[in-house]
């Protein structure tokens, strides 16, 4: 679903959402799902009479299996390079393993996670902090994780991964804090992000926020304890 010029939610990507960006010079994937999605991404390419193996970067806005799943299927379908924040980077190459969740959800993901198929990649960008790629802004907003990044795309849109998410009614919210690592910085990115202007912001979770969307997270920034 193209959801404003060049920028598409592919649909059906199972786990966080997927989103494709053509810009007038490069062409790039945020975030891929669970493992099991390569395919579809790059069917849902084609389908728009584009050619997968044009995909300049994947890139990654933190390292958890929902988001970077099918990261490796990816690269191996379209030759596409592989982009990730320093913080997250040894999770993708599997060099350390996911973070741990507090409680019976970290339990229960310990015993499922072997199950899920996951292949690890070695990133071939390493953002620092703030960073860019291909004319786009990489912004820095740990909480959720370490290394979670956030894309501003232009004055018009943002994407953010986990730093906010919305419910079906595209109703915006912080991320959950039994899945944070730190609500405190967690607080601080999502105010670095309220200080941005942009029109229309694109969760890892929910529907899209369409229409003054910055005034959106100010406006939860101020209900948040
Ligand atoms: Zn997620």
């Amino acid at each position: 679903m193209e959801i404003t010029g060049g920028i598409h939610q592919i649909d059906g990507v199972k786990g966080a959402n997927s989103y494709l960006v053509i810009t007038p010079s490069a062409m790039l994937i945020i975030d891929t799902g669970m493992p099991g999605n390569g395919q579809k991404i790059v069917n849902y390419i084609k389908a728009l009479g584009k050619n997968p193996a044009k995909i300049d970067c994947v890139v990654l806005t933190h390292a958890d299996i929902d988001h970077i799943g099918s990261a490796a299927e990816l690269k191996k379908l379209s030759g596409a390079s592989i982009a990730i924040h320093a913080g997250e980077a040894a999770t993708l190459a599997g060099k350390e393993g996911f973070r741990p969740a507090p409680g019976l959800l970290g339990v229960l993901l310990k015993i499922i996670t072997p199950f899920l198929r996951f292949q690890k990649v070695v990133p071939d960008v390493i953002f620092q902090d703030d960073s860019e790629i291909k004319g786009i802004k990489v912004i820095h907003t740990p909480g959720h994780t370490a290394g979670s990044i956030c894309l501003y795309l232009s004055p018009k849109v943002i994407l953010v991964g986990d730093a906010l998410r919305s419910d079906q009614e595209g109703k915006i919210k912080p991320p959950a804090r039994r899945f944070s690592l730190d609500t405190t910085r967690a607080k601080a990115s999502i105010r670095i992000i309220s200080e941005l202007q942009f029109d229309i912001l694109l969760p890892g979770h929910g529907a899209p926020i369409i229409g003054k969307a910055a005034d959106k997270v100010k406006e939860m920034l101020k209900q948040m304890k």
